[in-house]
């Protein structure tokens, strides 16, 4: 019997774990809550593959123990694996696999009921409600959305999904990618010049990756562009956006508010409880922001994303220790 040493577990997982189990009679799998350190690395023993979902780098000692354990493979339960030292696992003679999309339609969803509620001016009415103040404000009056232009900025998998949705709420949908894409065509119209996008984007919502390319997309400068009332929209990665400069832009008026499921230095406390004074001064900004909807990473959290994320990268492993064709696997 095969054995898969599945770490991080957690309990939204647990279903897709068991119907796993059911269905793989052929493989053990011991169940882990903690993440892989130094601490139960001796959990790996007699291990052919391990499922992991790390946040934190893992240590030289850890990766040792991997190397010269009798794991064969390792899957991630993610996208990315930018955390994970690869080329060295793939060298040892440790295949890896990730989960390269999971449930887009649940990150696209998330973009739209977010922007629909910065649009409405919920969180200022929600929080003024709280505190007393039922009054009418002419300056929280919103625009229907049928009446705007959304601007799509990555327009692969989650875009073309949001793209959708925002296009059948009425609203005229326009794209920009590196790669334009002849299907999405079908919802959106593309625009070359990210410049003239920008300044066409009543609401933008952003889907591309953080490269080095794009880091600070949205700056000081490029925010100007947006028109005046104009809305971001970020549930791709918090290093595509300047967080002072989009502070400044709200602040000034010239931005109406900022929906942020995503900050660029969030790897200290996402999925942990943190006290509000260790958190860094931006942040705290964000917090404080009465135009900003801030939610912690998660617009990809429904339960058909964690039963894909589950499912797929179990599944890689099987391929891969049955030697099937894998197409999740990471190739050096
Ligand atoms: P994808 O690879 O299918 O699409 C990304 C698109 O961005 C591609 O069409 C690509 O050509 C385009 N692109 C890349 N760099 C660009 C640039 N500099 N300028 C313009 N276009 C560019 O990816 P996806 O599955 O749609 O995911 C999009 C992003 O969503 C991911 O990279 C990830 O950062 C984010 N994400 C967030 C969550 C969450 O819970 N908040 C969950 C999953 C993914």
């Amino acid at each position: 019997m095969k054995k898969i040493v599945y770490f991080s577990l957690r309990n939204e997982e647990i279903p897709t774990v068991d119907a796993f189990e059911k269905e793989h009679p052929e493989f053990s799998l011991e169940r882990i809550h903690e993440n892989l350190t130094e601490e139960n690395m001796d959990r790996l023993e007699g291990a052919d593959a391990i499922c992991v979902s790390q946040v934190q780098e893992l240590t030289a000692a850890v990766y040792d123990a991997i190397k010269n354990s009798s794991v064969k493979v390792m899957a991630t339960r993610s996208a990315g694996y930018d955390m994970y030292d690869v080329e060295g696992l793939i060298k040892a003679g440790v295949r890896f696999c990730s989960v390269p999309s999971y449930s887009p339609s649940s990150i696209a969803e998330f973009a739209v009921t977010s922007a629909m509620a910065i649009n409405r001016r919920l969180p200022q009415f929600v929080s003024r409600a709280k505190q007393g103040d039922y009054r009418w404000n002419p300056e929280l009056m919103a625009r229907r959305l049928q009446d705007k232009t959304v601007g799509i900025a990555g327009t692969g998998r989650i875009g073309f999904e949001a793209a959708k949705m925002f296009s059948a709420l009425g609203a005229k949908v326009i794209g920009y990618d590196l790669y334009p894409n002849p299907k999405v065509e079908e919802v959106l119209s593309y625009v070359d010049d990210f410049d003239e996008f920008l300044r066409r984007s009543d609401i933008i919502s952003l889907h591309m990756p953080a490269t080095k390319e794009n880091h600070h997309l949205l700056n000081k400068e490029s925010l100007k562009l947006l028109p005046e009332g104009a809305i971001l929209v970020n549930t791709a990665r918090g290093a595509l956006v300047d967080t002072e400069a989009l502070i400044e832009a709200l602040d000034s008026g010239h931005l109406a508010g900022a929906a942020l499921d995503c900050y660029e230095f969030e790897g200290s406390f996402i999925t942990k409880e943190v006290p509000v004074e260790e958190l860094d001064a931006a942040m705290k900004k964000i917090l404080q922001h009465e135009k900003i909807f801030y939610t912690p990473h998660i617009a990809y959290y429904t339960d058909d994303a964690i039963a894909s994320l589950v499912g797929v990268a179990l599944e890689g492993i099987v391929q891969i220790l049955n030697a099937e064709d894998c197409p999740t696997e990471v190739k050096a």
